[in-house]
């Protein structure tokens, strides 16, 4: 069941969101060549704590997983795509890093994701993120009222497979509000048109996720959580969490 939220409510999730937005940054700045996952998931536990925050990701165990997810952020590296859990790993030069990051404040949940490099870039690593980047914001522009979800599925995959690129057909974006997952699932990939339409108070979190080699394998590595490209090219993952308003779509992770 789809959850419609009031003006109030979305305010409120307004406020969770710019946690997020908060930690995202922080982890950004933290992350340099030499510096652990780990001290990247203390960096975000630390902006949870300031802000009185509590983490939805800390302890989540959907079904697939075999244990509960020991961190704060989802951190995935190079040929990870989503879902990788912060390590002893230290930054290389060249890494590209996906983080993903939930809060709940006052009861409402925030969502939102970053791609980004470490040290030098590679050409086709910022083509890679800036596309993601595209796909996300096409996504975002077709959640409007009047629109049906496969407008914004169909916007995304539309940038991502003009590129190039592959999707992952099991992961998407999804409904957010008291809970972090909620109906309706978000597809990357969809037809337009098509699915249920969009209507005022909906909030959704719009989740692209690019598989630089062109096909849409991908495996869970040996931890069960992390999801790596089969083929070993490198992955971007960028995500916000969106409010269905009626002067448009409101990002409530800005940052
Ligand atoms: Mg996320
Ligand atoms: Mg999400």
């Amino acid at each position: 069941m789809v959850e419609l939220k009031t003006d109030t409510s979305i305010d409120a999730m307004y406020e969770a969101g710019q946690v997020v937005g908060q930690a995202l940054t922080a982890v950004r700045q933290a992350a340099d060549v030499g510096v652990s996952l780990l001290e990247l998931d203390e960096v975000a536990h630390g902006v949870l704590r300031a802000a009185g925050a509590s983490s939805p990701f800390l302890g989540y165990r959907p079904s697939f997983a075999p244990v509960p997810f020991p961190a704060v952020v989802c951190i995935s590296v190079n040929d990870a795509v989503v879902h990788g859990i912060p390590t002893s790993y230290r930054l290389r030069d060249g890494d590209l890093v996906s983080a993903d990051f939930g809060a709940e404040l006052g009861g409402w949940a925030g969502d939102s994701a970053i791609s980004f490099i470490v040290g030098e870039p590679r050409p086709a690593d910022v083509r890679l993120i800036e596309t993601a980047e595209h796909a996300l914001a096409a996504g975002i522009e077709a959640a409007v009222v009047g629109n049906r979800i496969g407008d914004i599925a169909h916007a995304i995959g539309s940038v991502c497979r003009a590129a190039g690129y592959g999707i992952m057909d099991d992961f998407g974006g999804h409904g957010i509000g008291r809970r972090m997952h909620e109906d309706p699932p978000v597809p990357n990939e969809g037809r337009p048109g098509r699915g249920l339409a969009l209507r005022r108070g909906m909030v959704l979190a719009i989740e692209p996720m690019l598989l630089a080699g062109g096909r849409d394998d991908y495996h869970a590595a040996a931890d069960g959580w992390t999801l790596r490209t089969n083929d070993g090219s490198r992955a971007a993952h960028v995500e916000h969490t969106v409010a269905i308003t009626e002067t448009g779509p409101r990002i409530l992770t800005a940052r």
